[in-house]
Protein backbone atom coordinates (compact mmCIF):
# COMPACT_ATOMS: atom_id res chain seq x y z
CA UNK A 1 0.00 0.00 0.00
CA UNK A 2 1.32 3.49 -1.26
CA UNK A 3 0.53 5.91 1.17
CA UNK A 4 2.60 8.94 0.22
CA UNK A 5 -0.41 11.07 -1.15
CA UNK A 6 -2.00 10.51 2.39
CA UNK A 7 -0.41 14.20 3.83
CA UNK A 8 -3.83 16.14 4.46
CA UNK A 9 -3.89 19.68 5.23
CA UNK A 10 -7.63 20.10 5.79
CA UNK A 11 -9.02 17.07 7.48
CA UNK A 12 -11.57 17.91 10.01
CA UNK A 13 -12.14 16.95 13.46
CA UNK A 14 -15.33 15.60 12.40
CA UNK A 15 -13.71 13.08 9.68
CA UNK A 16 -11.42 11.95 11.77
CA UNK A 17 -13.83 11.13 14.59
CA UNK A 18 -15.80 8.98 11.87
CA UNK A 19 -12.81 7.46 10.64
CA UNK A 20 -12.46 6.22 14.17
CA UNK A 21 -15.94 4.73 14.30
CA UNK A 22 -15.93 3.21 10.83
CA UNK A 23 -12.58 1.27 12.60
CA UNK A 24 -9.98 3.04 9.64
CA UNK A 25 -6.88 1.22 9.29
CA UNK A 26 -4.50 4.11 10.25
CA UNK A 27 -4.50 6.74 13.09
CA UNK A 28 -4.75 10.57 12.68
CA UNK A 29 -1.98 12.77 13.60
CA UNK A 30 -2.21 16.97 14.37
CA UNK A 31 0.73 18.46 13.77
CA UNK A 32 0.64 21.86 15.15
CA UNK A 33 3.19 24.25 13.16
CA UNK A 34 5.15 23.28 10.53
CA UNK A 35 8.49 22.01 11.46
CA UNK A 36 10.19 25.04 9.01
CA UNK A 37 8.79 27.40 11.45
CA UNK A 38 10.64 25.44 14.49
CA UNK A 39 13.41 24.85 12.51
CA UNK A 40 14.09 29.19 12.13
CA UNK A 41 13.92 29.62 15.64
CA UNK A 42 10.32 31.05 16.04
CA UNK A 43 10.45 29.28 19.55
CA UNK A 44 7.49 31.43 21.38
CA UNK A 45 4.49 29.12 21.90
CA UNK A 46 1.41 29.39 19.47
CA UNK A 47 -1.05 27.36 21.45
CA UNK A 48 -1.25 25.74 24.85
CA UNK A 49 -0.43 22.32 25.79
CA UNK A 50 -4.11 21.57 26.76
CA UNK A 51 -5.13 22.16 22.64
CA UNK A 52 -2.00 20.86 21.18
CA UNK A 53 -2.69 17.87 22.78
CA UNK A 54 -6.46 17.80 23.64
CA UNK A 55 -7.49 14.08 23.50
CA UNK A 56 -3.43 12.40 23.00
CA UNK A 57 -2.96 9.33 23.70
CA UNK A 58 0.78 9.66 22.65
CA UNK A 59 3.11 12.65 20.93
CA UNK A 60 5.89 14.98 21.05
CA UNK A 61 6.82 18.75 21.08
CA UNK A 62 8.70 21.16 22.78
CA UNK A 63 7.83 23.63 25.27
CA UNK A 64 7.70 27.94 24.40
CA UNK A 65 11.05 28.86 24.21
CA UNK A 66 12.81 25.52 24.34
CA UNK A 67 12.10 24.85 27.58
CA UNK A 68 11.78 21.86 27.76
CA UNK A 69 11.22 18.45 25.43
CA UNK A 70 7.43 17.49 25.84
CA UNK A 71 5.98 13.78 25.40
CA UNK A 72 3.10 12.12 26.17
CA UNK A 73 2.53 8.85 26.74
CA UNK A 74 -0.32 7.06 27.39
CA UNK A 75 -2.33 9.92 27.95
CA UNK A 76 0.13 12.10 30.16
CA UNK A 77 1.63 15.19 29.16
CA UNK A 78 5.44 15.25 30.27
CA UNK A 79 8.18 18.07 30.29
CA UNK A 80 11.73 17.01 30.75
CA UNK A 81 13.36 20.77 31.20
CA UNK A 82 16.98 20.86 31.13
CA UNK A 83 16.90 19.70 34.88
CA UNK A 84 16.38 15.99 33.34
CA UNK A 85 13.50 15.74 36.00
CA UNK A 86 10.55 14.96 34.27
CA UNK A 87 7.22 16.76 35.67
CA UNK A 88 3.78 16.74 34.08
CA UNK A 89 3.74 19.55 31.66
CA UNK A 90 1.32 22.26 33.08
CA UNK A 91 -2.19 22.44 30.38
CA UNK A 92 -1.88 26.46 30.02
CA UNK A 93 2.17 25.82 29.17
CA UNK A 94 2.14 27.22 25.33
CA UNK A 95 4.28 25.07 23.08
CA UNK A 96 5.31 26.22 19.60
CA UNK A 97 5.36 22.81 17.89
CA UNK A 98 3.72 19.59 18.78
CA UNK A 99 2.74 16.10 17.06
CA UNK A 100 -0.08 14.22 18.77
CA UNK A 101 -2.50 11.24 18.32
CA UNK A 102 -5.60 9.82 19.97
CA UNK A 103 -5.16 6.24 20.81
CA UNK A 104 -5.14 4.47 17.43
CA UNK A 105 -7.58 2.25 15.90
CA UNK A 106 -7.19 -1.54 17.02
CA UNK A 107 -7.25 -2.40 13.74
CA UNK A 108 -4.20 -0.04 12.56
CA UNK A 109 -2.00 -1.11 15.58
CA UNK A 110 0.92 -3.44 14.51
CA UNK A 111 3.60 -4.86 17.29
CA UNK A 112 6.84 -6.04 16.60
CA UNK A 113 9.51 -7.56 18.81
CA UNK A 114 12.98 -5.80 18.40
CA UNK A 115 15.92 -7.73 18.06
CA UNK A 116 18.26 -7.05 20.81
CA UNK A 117 21.12 -5.03 19.28
CA UNK A 118 19.60 -2.45 17.31
CA UNK A 119 20.13 1.02 17.16
CA UNK A 120 18.06 4.25 16.88
CA UNK A 121 19.87 4.30 12.95
CA UNK A 122 18.95 0.86 12.69
CA UNK A 123 15.43 1.16 13.87
CA UNK A 124 15.03 4.33 11.76
CA UNK A 125 16.40 1.90 8.62
CA UNK A 126 13.87 -0.89 10.00
CA UNK A 127 10.52 1.63 9.76
CA UNK A 128 11.07 2.74 6.38
CA UNK A 129 11.38 -0.08 5.08
CA UNK A 130 8.40 -1.04 6.20
CA UNK A 131 6.46 1.77 4.38
CA UNK A 132 7.45 4.86 3.53
CA UNK A 133 4.59 6.66 4.70
CA UNK A 134 3.89 8.20 8.03
CA UNK A 135 4.72 6.36 10.95
CA UNK A 136 3.84 6.22 14.89
CA UNK A 137 5.72 4.57 17.69
CA UNK A 138 5.67 3.59 21.19
CA UNK A 139 9.03 1.15 21.53
CA UNK A 140 8.62 0.09 25.32
CA UNK A 141 11.11 -2.07 26.99
CA UNK A 142 14.93 -2.59 28.07
CA UNK A 143 17.58 -0.47 26.40
CA UNK A 144 21.41 -0.21 26.51
CA UNK A 145 23.77 3.29 25.95
CA UNK A 146 21.26 5.45 25.88
CA UNK A 147 21.55 9.27 25.72
CA UNK A 148 18.84 11.64 26.21
CA UNK A 149 19.03 15.68 25.53
CA UNK A 150 17.05 18.85 26.36
CA UNK A 151 18.14 22.25 26.06
CA UNK A 152 18.29 25.57 27.88
CA UNK A 153 15.54 28.16 27.99
CA UNK A 154 16.50 30.46 25.17
CA UNK A 155 16.29 34.15 25.14
CA UNK A 156 14.51 36.55 22.06
CA UNK A 157 15.88 36.93 19.55
CA UNK A 158 16.31 32.79 18.98
CA UNK A 159 18.95 31.62 16.95
CA UNK A 160 18.05 28.89 14.64
CA UNK A 161 17.95 25.78 16.08
CA UNK A 162 20.90 23.84 14.75
CA UNK A 163 22.63 26.60 15.94
CA UNK A 164 21.13 26.47 19.36
CA UNK A 165 21.93 22.73 19.43
CA UNK A 166 25.67 23.00 18.17
CA UNK A 167 27.87 21.24 20.09
CA UNK A 168 29.73 24.99 20.69
CA UNK A 169 27.33 26.99 21.49
CA UNK A 170 26.68 24.69 24.99
CA UNK A 171 22.87 24.97 24.84
CA UNK A 172 22.24 21.21 24.40
CA UNK A 173 22.14 18.88 27.86
CA UNK A 174 22.87 15.22 27.61
CA UNK A 175 21.99 12.29 30.01
CA UNK A 176 24.02 8.88 29.26
CA UNK A 177 22.72 5.53 30.65
CA UNK A 178 24.55 2.57 30.42
CA UNK A 179 21.17 1.22 30.96
CA UNK A 180 17.68 2.10 30.85
CA UNK A 181 14.00 1.06 30.69
CA UNK A 182 11.18 2.87 30.17
CA UNK A 183 9.16 3.65 26.90
CA UNK A 184 9.87 6.24 23.83
CA UNK A 185 7.53 7.65 21.27
CA UNK A 186 7.53 9.56 18.11
CA UNK A 187 7.30 9.51 14.68
CA UNK A 188 8.76 8.39 11.55
CA UNK A 189 8.26 11.00 8.33
CA UNK A 190 9.49 10.57 4.71
CA UNK A 191 12.80 12.50 4.75
CA UNK A 192 11.64 15.03 2.42
CA UNK A 193 8.39 16.76 2.91
CA UNK A 194 9.35 20.68 1.78
CA UNK A 195 9.98 21.39 5.67
CA UNK A 196 6.42 20.77 6.87
CA UNK A 197 6.73 17.54 9.09
CA UNK A 198 10.09 16.24 10.73
CA UNK A 199 12.05 14.46 8.74
CA UNK A 200 13.20 10.82 9.36
CA UNK A 201 12.77 8.98 12.97
CA UNK A 202 11.78 11.29 16.24
CA UNK A 203 11.79 9.91 20.22
CA UNK A 204 11.39 10.95 22.93
CA UNK A 205 11.44 9.11 25.86
CA UNK A 206 10.11 8.60 29.86
CA UNK A 207 11.93 6.26 32.05
CA UNK A 208 9.94 3.19 34.35
CA UNK A 209 10.94 5.40 37.35
CA UNK A 210 9.55 8.60 35.80
CA UNK A 211 12.76 10.51 36.94
CA UNK A 212 14.63 10.66 33.31
CA UNK A 213 13.66 11.48 29.90
CA UNK A 214 14.16 13.76 27.21
CA UNK A 215 14.83 13.84 23.54
CA UNK A 216 16.15 10.08 22.23
CA UNK A 217 19.60 10.96 20.53
CA UNK A 218 21.13 7.51 20.72
CA UNK A 219 20.00 3.76 22.14
CA UNK A 220 20.32 0.28 21.39
CA UNK A 221 17.46 -2.34 22.24
CA UNK A 222 18.18 -4.90 24.50
CA UNK A 223 14.51 -6.70 24.82
CA UNK A 224 11.54 -3.98 23.50
CA UNK A 225 8.36 -4.27 21.78
CA UNK A 226 7.64 -1.68 19.31
CA UNK A 227 3.81 -0.76 18.74
CA UNK A 228 3.31 1.67 15.61
CA UNK A 229 0.44 2.27 12.89
CA UNK A 230 0.42 4.01 9.56
CA UNK A 231 -0.41 7.35 10.14
CA UNK A 232 -2.31 10.77 7.92
CA UNK A 233 -0.62 13.97 9.07
CA UNK A 234 -3.03 16.94 9.54
CA UNK A 235 -1.17 20.02 9.94
CA UNK A 236 -2.33 23.06 11.56
CA UNK A 237 -0.96 26.59 11.32
CA UNK A 238 -1.95 28.07 14.00
CA UNK A 239 -3.43 31.94 13.77
CA UNK A 240 -1.08 34.15 16.01
CA UNK A 241 -3.60 36.11 17.55
CA UNK A 242 -2.16 39.71 18.64
CA UNK A 243 -2.36 40.91 22.70
CA UNK A 244 -4.66 43.90 22.58
CA UNK A 245 -4.86 45.88 25.40
CA UNK A 246 -8.54 46.61 25.22
CA UNK A 247 -10.71 43.53 24.64
CA UNK A 248 -13.35 43.72 21.53
CA UNK A 249 -16.07 44.27 23.91
CA UNK A 250 -14.93 47.21 25.49
CA UNK A 251 -13.59 48.85 22.68
CA UNK A 252 -14.68 52.13 22.11
CA UNK A 253 -13.79 53.90 19.13
CA UNK A 254 -15.13 57.21 20.03
CA UNK A 255 -12.50 57.21 22.96
CA UNK A 256 -9.93 56.83 20.32
ZN1 LIG B 1 12.87 15.99 19.93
Amino acid sequence: MTLDHKLVASLSRAQFDAAHSQGYAETLVQQTETARQLFLGNFDGVVPVAQAFADAWLGIGVASALDGELLVVDGVVWRVPDTGLPEVADPQLLVPFAIAERRAPEGAIHRDQIPAGTTFQQLGALVAAADSSCVTLRLEGVFSDVVLRSEHRQEPPYRHLDEVLREDSHQEVRWHFPKWEGVMVGYRFPDAREGVLLPGLHLHALSADQKTGGHVREMTVHTAELTWAHAQVQVTVPTKVLTTRTSPSTYDSTRR
